[in-house]
C-alpha cells in the first residue's frame, strides 16, 4: 500500500470514530484533502485510494494540477485568500468555494459564474479568534454577509468556514468550533455545511458539528515551501 493510501486509512479511522464519539450519523462527515504544493501525482494516487475531493489555496498552481489531472473526475475546492483578479478563474474551475469573507467578492464570483454550470457552492469564512487571525469575516458582519450571499443567483450559500487559531488544547479547540456552530445555527437560512477542522483538531470539529474536515499534513505529509 502507497503511503498516501495508508494516511487514508488512518484519517478515515479517526473521522469515523470522532463521528461515532459525537452520535452522529455515519458519513455525515466528509473528507477534503488539502493538496496545495503537493505534486499532481499525490492527488492521482489519493483519486486511485478512494478520495475525490480536493482543496487548493493558490489558483495557479491549482489550474496546473486540474490540466494535468483532466483524466479523473476531481471535484475542486478554492480554500484560499481570495483577490478580486481571480474570482473569474475561481468561478470557472471550481465546485466549491470555502473562503468567501467579503460580499464584493462573492458578488463577482456570481456575475462570473459561467451559465452551463450549476450554481457555485459557498462557504463564508468567520473569524473567530479575533485579531489572531486576518482572514474571515467577524461574527458581527456575519448575519448581514450572509443575508446578502443568499440571494445571489448564481451561487449557492451552504454554510461556514473556520481556521481558529492552532491550538493543541481540547477544551480551546471546543470553544472554538462550538463558537462557529452557534453562529451557523443563529442565522436564519437553510444552511448545511460546516467546513471545519485540520490535521490535528479534527477530533474537536466533528464533536462540533463539522460536515467537511480539511485534511492536509495527515494524508500528504508536512508542506515544503523552501522551493517557492
Ligand atoms: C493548509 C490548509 C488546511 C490543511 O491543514 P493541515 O494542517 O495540513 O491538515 C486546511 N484548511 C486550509 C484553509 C488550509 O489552508
Amino acid at each position: 500500500m502507497s503511503t498516501i493510501a495508508d494516511n487514508i486509512d488512518q484519517v478515515s479511522s479517526r473521522i469515523r470514530a470522532a463521528t461515532q464519539a459525537a452520535g452522529r450519523a455515519e458519513n455525515s462527515v466528509r473528507l477534503l484533502a488539502v493538496s496545495k504544493t503537493k505534486p499532481a501525482q499525490d492527488l492521482r494516487d489519493a483519486h486511485a485510494a478512494g478520495l475525490c475531493d480536493f482543496g487548493e489555496n493558490y489558483l495557479q498552481e491549482a489550474l496546473g494540477k486540474q490540466l494535468e489531472l483532466a483524466d479523473l473526475p476531481l471535484i475542486w475546492h478554492f480554500i484560499g485568500p481570495i483577490q478580486s483578479n481571480k474570482t473569474r478563474a475561481i468561478a470557472e474551475h471550481f465546485a466549491w468555494v470555502h473562503s468567501v469573507d467579503r460580499l464584493k467578492i462573492a458578488q463577482r464570483l456570481s456575475e462570473q459564474r459561467p451559465a452551463e454550470l450549476p450554481p457555485l457552492n459557498i462557504c463564508i469564512q468567520v473569524n473567530v479568534s479575533g485579531e489572531a487571525s486576518k482572514s474571515g469575516c467577524t461574527p458581527a458582519d456575519l448575519p448581514a454577509l450572509a443575508e446578502a450571499i443568499s440571494t445571489l443567483p448564481r451561487l449557492k450559500l451552504r454554510g461556514l468556514m473556520a481556521i481558529p487559531e492552532p491550538t493543541q488544547d481540547r477544551a480551546e479547540q471546543d470553544a472554538a468550533f462550538a463558537a462557529v456552530q452557534r453562529l451557523q445555527d443563529s442565522l436564519n437560512l437553510p444552511l448545511d455545511t460546516l467546513s471545519m477542522g485540520m490535521s490535528h483538531d479534527l477530533e474537536s470539529a466533528i464533536a462540533n458539528g463539522a460536515t467537511w474536515v480539511r485534511i492536509g499534513t495527515a494524508l500528504f505529509g508536512a508542506r515544503d515551501y523552501s522551493q517557492s
